[in-house]
Formats: structure tokens, C-alpha cells, sequence
């Protein structure tokens, strides 16, 4: 029978339909990457993005490379736009909004680098969001990457997006307050509760000593993953090195298998912390996009899962080289 879940942390509820059930294999890709005759991201092509802001180099060229997005979302404009009242209400579309570009390799997933490469793309990610956030009018710095064009990439070079708002985004307010709810009533931390019951469930991925990667209980996309540190910290600057490289491990393994078993298939994640002064556990989650939402997802926020989370975490256990518990 179908099934109603509620999200761990929002009010958000997802019907897993078992009566539609898919395998994961139902989504295979068919169609590979093309080449682009030009790339804005390779190397040698660096002038033709905006004025670099940051890069990590390794024998004297960058691996990982900062730049302004050339389309941005919003800019850092002083001008004054004022509510005309309470309906109608704006303010301007202040910030920074930033890309970096993962590797110089063109052709190379982000699971295709080294572990150490990906560490320091999130030595990056941290080094930006500390220093966009010294701007006291950008309330929150959030990261995010989008893969295929599915996934609303319009470059296949492989880049994550950096993203400092005037406004607190309402999913992270809203784990913010649910999370301080549930440690009022219980002393606790939800997703400490999470991770130490997810250990010992079905939707178990991967996990070894500092990192464990689940598929969520209430998956609103067809094989989501969560993967979280296993200690409670609010951000990567607090990782240790070896949590640090056990967390970009995880990620590795687990876009790794995504890709190797669909065919590169288009994908989101984005990073999870709190804003200064608020306390949430850090995650990523990972939203692969195999299928559309459509009307009930758009209008009610309710959302279809065809393929039910613990028949998710099997797909990514099984049929790998990697070592998977
Ligand atoms: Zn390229
Ligand atoms: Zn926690
Ligand atoms: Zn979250």
C-alpha cells in the first residue's frame, strides 16, 4: 500500500508510491555528454569569465577556481527600493553571486576527482561563504550545485554556485526553528537523532567513522541522500581534516555510484548550515532530478516518490567496488 511520510525536520509530506514503484534502472540515460566547441571554464579560456576572485593551485596552476557569475542573480547595488505597503513588499536583489569551477578537466565529474581535490573545493566553499558574509547586509550565503541540464546547468564543466542573499532562505529558518523545538522538548539534537537512527535502518548508505550517508525516510526525489558528519558542528571550518576528507569520501562514493549506474544523470546538492548565531547540524543533500514535479508537487507541495527510499539505499549499495557497510 502507498504510504504518507512526513519529513524528520519540515511539514513537508511525500507519498511514496509503492503501487507505482520504479527501479532505479528505469532511469538509465540514454544520451551521452557533447563537447562544446568553447568552454568559458577551462583553463586558458580565463579571461573570458568575469575578473578572478580566488583559486587553489597545485604546480603552479589552479585546480580550483573562483570567479563572479557572469549572470548574476544579484549584485551589490546600493540602491534603495522601498515597500509601497505591506502587500506589496520588495527590497533590491542584493549580494554576491559566485562560481567555482571544481577542476580544470572539462570532462571530469566532481566523483571522478581525487578525495583531497574535493576537500579543497570544500576548503573553497567555506574560504567564500566567511568572506562574503563579512558584508553585514547579506544575511545568508547559500551553496549549491547544479548538474545536467535537468538540473539547471547551462555549463556541463563541472561548478558549484555561491550565493549570498539579503534574506535568510525559508527551508534553513525553518529547520533552524523545528531543530530548536525538538531540543526544547528533548534536550537533543533532530539530527543527531536522525543520523543514530538511520545507522540502524534500511536507508542506510554508507557510513564509517565521522561521515554516514542515508537515503531520507520522506525522499522527495527518486534516490535523494543526505550525508551529514557524524559529530554536531554547524560548519566545514569546524571539521576536522579527517572528518573533512571522510565527508568529500562519501560525497565521492555516493556521486560515484549515481552516475556509474544511470549514466550520469542530471542531479542538485546544496550545503545546510546555520547562519551566525543559530545553531543546525551541517548536511548536504542530494537531490538527483529523474523525474519532473508536476501539479499536485507545484500546487500543494505534496510530492510522488516512485521509488521508495530503502529501495534507494539498496541501488546504491549494491553492485560496488566501493567498500559500502
Ligand atoms: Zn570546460
Ligand atoms: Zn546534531
Ligand atoms: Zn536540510
Amino acid at each position: 500500500m502507498n504510504e504518507l511520510r512526513r519529513d524528520y525536520i519540515l511539514d513537508r509530506w511525500v507519498i511514496i508510491a509503492e503501487e507505482r514503484k520504479k527501479r532505479p534502472q528505469d532511469f538509465i540515460r540514454v544520451s551521452k555528454k557533447e563537447k562544446p566547441k568553447m568552454c568559458y571554464f577551462c583553463p586558458g579560456n580565463e579571461h573570458l569569465t568575469p575578473p578572478e576572485i580566488d583559486r587553489i593551485e597545485e604546480n603552479g596552476r589552479w585546480i580550483v577556481r573562483c570567479f563572479p557569475n557572469k549572470f548574476p542573480a544579484v549584485i551589490l547595488d546600493g540602491s534603495e527600493i522601498k515597500s509601497e505597503n505591506e502587500i506589496l513588499r520588495r527590497i533590491p536583489a542584493y549580494g554576491k553571486h559566485e562560481v567555482i569551477a571544481e577542476t580544470p578537466e572539462h570532462n571530469k565529474n566532481l566523483s571522478d576527482l581525487s578525495v583531497e581535490h574535493i576537500v579543497k573545493i570544500f576548503l573553497m566553499y567555506a574560504r567564500r561563504i566567511n568572506e562574503i558574509k563579512k558584508d553585514k547586509k547579506i544575511k545568508y550565503v547559500f551553496v549549491f550545485k547544479n548538474h545536467g541540464e535537468m538540473g539547471g546547468a547551462s555549463i556541463a564543466h563541472s561548478h558549484t554556485q555561491i550565493i549570498g542573499l539579503p534574506i535568510i532562505p525559508k527551508i534553513i529558518m525553518d529547520e533552524i526553528n523545528s531543530a530548536d523545538e525538538y531540543k526544547s522538548k528533548t534536550g537533543r539534537c533532530i539530527f543527531c537523532d536522525v543520523l543514530n537512527l538511520e545507522s540502524k535502518s534500511e536507508r542506510r548508505i554508507y557510513e564509517d567513522k565521522y561521515t554516514i550517508a542515508f537515503a531520507p525516510f520522506a525522499s522527495r526525489f527518486n534516490l535523494e541522500v543526505w550525508i551529514m558528519p557524524k559529530r554536531h558542528l554547524n560548519f566545514i571550518d569546524e571539521m576536522t581534516n579527517r572528518e573533512l576528507k571522510s565527508f568529500a569520501n562519501s560525497l565521492k562514493i555516493i556521486l560515484g555510484r549515481l552516475n556509474k549506474s544511470l549514466n550520469d544523470p542530471p542531479f542538485n546538492f546544496y550545503l545546510h548550515y546555520p547562519p551566525d548565531d543559530y545553531d543546525l547540524h551541517l548536511h548536504l543533500e542530494i537531490a538527483p532530478r529523474l523525474s519532473r514535479f508536476a501539479g499536485l508537487e507545484f500546487g500543494s507541495g505534496v510530492v510522488i516518490n516512485v521509488i521508495p527510499p530503502e529501495v534507494a539505499a539498496a541501488h546504491y549499495r549494491n553492485e560496488t567496488e566501493c567498500n559500502l557497510i
